[in-house]
């Protein structure tokens, strides 16, 4: 009795199923498929790197670019410090196979506290000519200079950020890392840093990512090329939240995901040695 109970509603699902495909044209059903399988689309991270030319640039390119091409849906804007954007930093990008942007603006010479801002400040703009806010896609930006160092992990961590969200840094401002202070509801409240805790977002570069979306609406934010070394997040920051609305990350800022790193320079004896390299 049970299994003719059971024949008979297979039969009845097989028979509702062939009337509703009977009802669909088959162009209509076609079209309804890829919209019944898409998932939403993964929100873009725009990675902002400054760059400038010097022994190590091409090495340092070369180590994020190893980093970035494993992050899917990463659009890198590289902003050369220089008059015209160069061929080292195009091969690289067209070699790494990431999405990217190259652009180029020169420090102009009055500016010497604010490392790589003139740099940011034009990829913002950039953004702004390219999306406008009511229909940008979904993404988040965040600063990488080219000599930190990268965890495939942060980039998951920052990618679905409301507003801006926040993580611990090694090696920065004198310390093993510079962290944030999360009560247990997970909201910001402080930071635990040395150098000028009172300022009003005592955070690195790398530590924090924007969603686009803000990035659009406050379209007047921006780095102050005035502002002092440690000064240039907060002059942008303030402009774009409050801290009781910045998003702790990396296990509610408990863990390290990204490091604050400065390569050496090499140690070069004897330039030209051999002349059969031309570019290294
Ligand atoms: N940078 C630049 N022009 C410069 C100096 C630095 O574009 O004259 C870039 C650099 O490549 C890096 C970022 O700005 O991506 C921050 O510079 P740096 O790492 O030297 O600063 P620090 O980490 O010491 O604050
Ligand atoms: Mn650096």
């Amino acid at each position: 009795m049970k299994t003719a109970l059971r024949l008979l509603t297979v039969s009845l699902c097989i028979c509702l199923l062939f009337y509703a495909a009977h009802l669909v044209s088959n162009t209509t059903a076609l079209k309804l498929l890829p919209s019944l399988l898409a998932q939403p689309p993964l929100p873009t991270i725009f990675a902002i790197t400054p760059t400038y030319a010097r022994l190590v640039q091409k090495a340092e390119l070369t180590r994020i670019a190893n980093t970035f091409r494993q992050v899917p849906a990463l659009h890198w804007i590289v902003v050369e410090d220089a008059n015209e954007t160069s061929k080292l930093v195009a091969n690289i990008l067209t070699k790494s196979q990431i999405p990217h942007t190259q652009l180029c603006v020169k420090t102009p010479k009055e500016i010497t506290k604010s490392r790589g801002s003139v740099q940011r400040n034009l990829a913002l703009g950039w953004l702004r000519k390219t999306f406008r806010p009511e229909d940008a896609p979904p993404g988040v930006v965040y600063f990488a200079d080219d000599d930190n160092t990268y965890s495939l992990e942060i980039f998951e961590e920052m990618r679905y950020t409301r507003k801006v969200s926040v993580w611990p840094v090694a090696f920065v401002g004198g310390l093993l890392y510079e962290s944030i202070k999360v009560n247990t509801q997970g909201k910001v409240y402080g930071w635990l840093v040395s150098f000028a805790p009172s300022r009003p977002f005592a955070i690195d570069m790398a530590g924090f990512a924007i969603s686009l979306k803000l990035i659009l609406e406050k379209h007047e934010a921006k780095f102050n090329l005035k502002a002092n070394g440690g000064y240039q997040e907060p002059s942008l920051l303030q402009d774009l939240v409050t801290i009781d609305e910045l998003e702790p990350k990396a296990e509610n800022c408990s863990k390290i995901m990204v490091w604050h790193t400065k390569t050496q320079n090499p140690n070069i004896q004897k330039k030209d040695s051999f002349n059969t390299i031309t570019e290294v």
